[in-house]
């Protein structure tokens, strides 16, 4: 009851990137940044155990960004000609690649870190992945002429890579879909089938991480234009019951999302965000037990899970590392608190 895992993404060490960026730059190179990034990925996997998490990632260490990191091993994209694009609806401007042929991929693109991190735990791993439409949205495209149609050409791609991250032993392929909150509508009519198309025939746990973003600024001061009550999921909820995904990842501690629209979700595995990461203030357990409860007005207890709101990559390593902990410590107080009270007489 209860388990915890985290949204994605944790802060880059300060010996193998810069750190406190969304993009920072590598600072090594070939054999000698392969080596310090499975470095970094051994030390969020000890962190991740020593915190008490239950569902272990690799925590993005691997890749720059987590949409960027897949697309480094698809063919069609020209990086070499960045263009700047406005993203998630012109919130922020972003350097992208071009989609310039039709699209493929050059070989596997994570076996390395997904099997260092099976070889690396004897629990449950979770592997992230972008969503098809979250990926239409980070690029720039001189080919397909439609998003609908680059979407479904990714999920294809997508697909063939959870499909091997299934075989290499990963417990849980998780899409990450912060586009479905900014364009609800095509999420609700294509993003979704997009999303079941990357995920066709996996038989291991299928996730979809749904946010409001990053702890940055263009994100913060989006969100204080969203009104006093933030109901974007609202709209995209019903399509997702009605899919063959089996845990939705959302946002809850700190967030004006109603709590009742995680009745939208029956059926669903839903990972309940009790951990904010646009503040450096660590939760209590206290905070979180509090965020469960309320959360388990609307799920079921055998079907919550506790997460964090979205990825900490931004945030200072020490930050994460006492958040990972108040999200373990925050679960274990819930499970105690709601054994008691469901053992009275
Ligand atoms: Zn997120």
């Amino acid at each position: 009851m209860f388990r915890t895992t985290i949204a994605g993404s944790l802060p880059k060490p300060e010996w193998l990137s810069e750190t406190q960026k969304l993009w920072p730059q590598w600072k090594a190179e070939g054999d000698a940044l392969a080596q310090a990034k499975l470095d970094a990925t051994l030390l969020w996997i000890k962190a991740q155990e020593d915190a008490g998490l239950d569902v272990i990632g690799d925590g993005e260490q691997s890749r720059q960004h987590f949409v960027h990191g897949f697309l480094e091993q698809v063919a069609g994209i020209d990086f070499e000609h960045k263009v700047e694009m406005g993203i998630r609806n012109d919130r922020y401007k972003a350097m992208v690649p071009q989609v310039v042929s039709a699209l493929s991929l050059k070989g596997r693109v994570h076996a390395t870190e997904a099997r260092f991190l099976r070889a690396h735990t004897t629990k449950p791993i979770k592997f992230t992945l972008p969503g098809p439409m979250t990926i239409v949205d980070t690029v720039a495209d001189r080919f397909y002429g439609d998003r609908v149609k680059m979407a479904f050409a990714f999920a294809e791609l997508l697909n063939q890579e959870a499909l091997a991250l299934q075989a290499d032993g990963v417990d849980i392929v998780q899409f990450d879909e912060p586009a479905f909150n900014v364009y609800m509508a095509e999420a609700a009519d294509w993003g979704v089938k997009a999303l079941e198309r990357a995920a066709q025939g996996l038989t291991c746990k299928t996730a979809v991480h749904i946010c409001y973003g990053y702890g940055i600024t263009a994100n913060v001061q989006w969100k204080q234009t969203l009104g006093e009550q933030w109901r974007q999921y609202e709209q995209v909820f019903p399509a997702l019951a009605a899919s063959c995904i089996h845990q939705v990842s959302l946002e809850c501690f700190h967030s004006k999302v109603p709590a009742e629209l995680m009745a939208l979700l029956k059926g669903k595995d839903v990972m309940v965000g009790v951990i904010d990461v646009a503040s450096d203030q660590v939760e209590t357990a206290e905070e979180v037990a509090n965020t469960i409860e309320r959360a388990l007005q609307y799920v079921p207890h055998e079907r919550l899970i506790a997460c964090t709101n979205c990825g900490l990559a931004p945030m200072s390593r020490a930050v994460a590392e006492a958040k990972l902990k108040a999200l373990a410590d925050g679960a274990r107080l819930a499970r105690d608190r709601h054994e008691k009270a469901n053992s009275r007489p």
